[in-house]
């Protein structure tokens, strides 16, 4: 399972070694990506080992989800207190303390927060090049000019450094950001590996090693191998598509757009679906409220409601029912107005024409039929109302003959 998530994700290498002379290991290490760090304890007799852990353990907590050098410097300042604390409550000794050399990866920069002497180097092309600066008398004499690095190495005072956690409470931390490529290759360290093995030799270990692990196993055997004085701790990131500066931007560029895509068609189809939904009910309440007279198989009048015809299978004939108006005698006029299914603004203004088409029609004239029974039709009511949509009403269906058969009078009834 872990073997997997670390194949996926940022390939990266950490290892603390206690070295040949030392009896314990006062460094301390955080690898938990985006955030790398290493911390190496000062004081002796233990005490280097609590601070450095201190310092550890409070970055861990303190650190920001994403890069951002404000941050990063207030968590090694948070780190700089628990050391003090733990000082003020016992724990360890006094003049214990801690460098710390935190970096974040991520999103194609790398945010680098520095005290004391341990080093973050980038490897880039093939070359390496130190990005922190030592906080130490003899990096101060360095950058002066009075020192070169090989004399720095073997200088006298080499391991005293002029910051570190847990002594200032104002303490002043280095923080700054560079922009990381893929191929890019970060080492944090202590300065038990650059006090052994010097930046060349590093470099081609860094340069011939692909494989991070590899490459941190080699470092620490050189500094064992050069003698192994101090404890050595490396931490080793190689920068890959997930947070280079280039795949950052594409990634970004693509996911945005992307996501904004999803809820742009989400609106879209809510709306077209609105839109539609709203059609439809405002059809589907025009078509129900409208009624149309048409000729039954029976040879009696039908009133319908809704329209004649269908969209797309769906007839638009809600309900329909018979009156007791025969269609052979109505007048020649009506009976052509009545095989034209005529359409009403509702059920009244159907029964209304009907009622003059009966009373215009001379074999009706002396014997004005009640045009239905209200049993025979109740009210219309709202919503899909399905009953009697049979196509017998329809005017194809009519007999040839102008008299209805007697067995087609059944399917009169609704
Ligand atoms: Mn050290």
């Amino acid at each position: 399972m872990s073997r997997r998530r670390k194949a996926r994700s940022v390939p990266f290498a950490a290892l603390t070694h206690v070295g040949m002379v030392r009896a314990l290991n006062e460094d301390s290490l955080l690898a938990l990506p985006p955030l790398y760090a290493v911390a190496d304890g000062l004081g002796g007799h233990q005490s280097g080992e609590v601070a450095s852990q201190l310092a550890i353990s409070a970055l861990r907590d303190n650190a920001p989800r994403h890069p951002d050098a404000t941050a990063l410097a207030r968590a090694v300042q948070a780190a700089n207190q628990a050391v003090i604390k733990g000082i003020e409550k016992g724990k360890g000794r006094p003049g214990m303390g801690t460098t710390m050399t935190a970096a974040m990866i991520a999103g194609g920069s790398a945010t680098v927060a520095q005290v004391g002497d341990s080093r973050a180097y980038l490897l880039r092309n093939r070359s390496l090049s130190q990005i922190t600066e030592d906080h130490s008398v003899v990096g101060a004499m360095m950058r002066s000019g009075h020192l070169s690095a090989a004399e720095a190495r073997s200088h006298p005072q080499r391991s005293v450094i002029t910051r570190a956690l847990g002594s200032d409470p104002a303490l002043n931390v280095d923080t700054f950001e560079i922009s990381v490529l893929r191929g890019d290759r970060l080492l944090i360290c202590t300065d038990g590996l650059t006090s052994m093995v010097d930046d060349a030799q590093i470099e081609q270990i860094l340069v011939s090693s692909l494989d991070p692990n590899h490459a941190a196993e080699k470092l620490v055997q050189a500094a064992l191998d050069a003698g192994g004085s101090d404890n050595v701790s490396v931490i080793i990131v190689d920068v890959t598509e997930e947070h280079a500066a280039n795949a950052a931007l594409s990634t970004t560029k693509q996911k945005k757009p992307r996501s904004k895509l999803w809820l742009w068609a989400l609106l879209w189809a809510t709306l077209v679906a609105a839109a539609l939904a709203g059609v439809f009910f405002v059809t589907l309440n025009y078509v129900e409220n409208r009624a149309y007279l048409s000729v039954g198989t029976s040879g009696h009048v039908y009133i319908n409601q809704g329209m004649p015809g269908s969209i797309l299978d769906f007839t638009l004939t809600f309900a329909s029912y018979p009156t007791k108006v025969e269609f052979d005698l109505l007048a020649p006029e009506y009976q052509a107005t009545l095989r034209l299914n005529p359409g009403y603004q509702s059920r009244e203004d159907a029964l209304a024409d009907l009622e003059v088409m009966v009373s215009r029609s001379p074999l009706y004239r002396d014997n004005l039929p009640t045009l239905f029974d209200e049993a025979d039709m109740p009210d219309w009511g709202r919503g899909f109302r399905r009953q009697n949509i049979q196509p017998e009403n329809q005017l194809g269906t009519i007999p040839e003959s102008n008299t209805p058969a007697d067995e087609s009078a059944e399917s009169d009834t609704p």
